[in-house]
């Protein structure tokens, strides 16, 4: 995997005979207390001096990834929209900047139903962004989450649901990494023997949770299932020689993953 091109949000890379494009949607800052401790417990002032904050807050990247196989685009997630903060929603643009077309994204799929990965389906001023999208990929244990967002309304009759293991496309599996949410998934994109894992949100504070993975986050929905799952991904990324593409690390957010002490470092494309 290499880089190919890159401008300020975006940057693409060669996957075997594939195209991967980091689109930057934005970032959102978080406080410091949604990163917890084993036991669900938060931090007090420790790690002030330790990470890079911003006015005091931590910074999370905001990243969808897109698959260009030469004939169609596959999308995996899509950004906030303006859905939530306003420094979000900066995926159409980013698009654009890339030279990737709307009308070429014939699949979406979902690494889980959280508002920063769901809502880019539908532009601010409330027209659909992918007019000529075909499927709608919802984890299965997420379909009555994604269906109770009214926003997305129109999409709910459209929305399939895919389980752990599926083999989704050609060149795309789903492999389970639930606990972040109920029905978190990353994807194994493969070609011509070069393997990326789009592990969602896997690790929200990549200054820190890579040679830290046991601290979970805030809005983990089962925090101990979650480090089981960051802790099993962290492994095969770095064991079995993954690319990793991750939705919060900073952007664009690729790159690989090796042990490091007993335990990760994250080391960028
Ligand atoms: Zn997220």
């Amino acid at each position: 995997m290499h880089r190919i091109a890159s401008g300020g949000l975006h940057s693409t890379y060669s996957l075997g005979d594939l195209r991967i494009t980091s689109l930057r949607d934005g970032y959102v800052d978080m406080p410091l207390r949604r990163l917890r401790q084993p036991g669900n417990k938060p931090f007090g002032d420790e790690l002030k001096d330790q990470i890079p904050l911003f006015d005091g807050q931590l910074r999370l990247s905001v990243n969808a990834f897109a698959i260009d196989d030469g004939s169609a685009i596959t999308l995996i997630d899509t950004g906030a929209s303006n859905a939530w903060h306003p420094t979000m929603g900066r995926l159409p643009e980013a698009l654009v900047e890339a030279g990737i077309e709307a009308e070429r994204v014939r699949t979406v799929m979902f690494t889980h139903t959280h508002l920063d990965h769901i809502h880019g389906l539908v532009l601010a001023d409330g027209r659909e962004a992918f007019p000529r999208m075909t499927r709608l990929l919802v984890p299965e244990q997420e379909l009555d989450l994604f269906r109770a967002v009214a926003r997305l309304e129109r999409f709910h009759g459209k929305a399939e649901s895919f389980e752990a293991g599926e083999r989704l496309e050609t060149h795309v599996e789903a492999i389970g990494a639930h606990g972040h949410e109920v029905g978190h998934s990353c994807f194994r994109v493969s070609s011509s023997g070069e393997r990326l894992l789009v592990w969602g949100d896997t690790v929200h504070v990549p200054s820190l949770q890579f040679y830290r993975p046991e601290l979970t986050w805030e809005f983990d929905e089962d925090q101990d299932q979650a480090r089981e799952s960051r802790l099993r991904l962290l492994a095969l990324a770095s064991d079995d020689d993954y690319f990793i593409a991750g939705a919060h690390l900073d952007s664009p957010g690729v790159g690989r993953v090796a042990r490091s002490n007993g335990s990760f470092r994250f080391e960028p494309l």
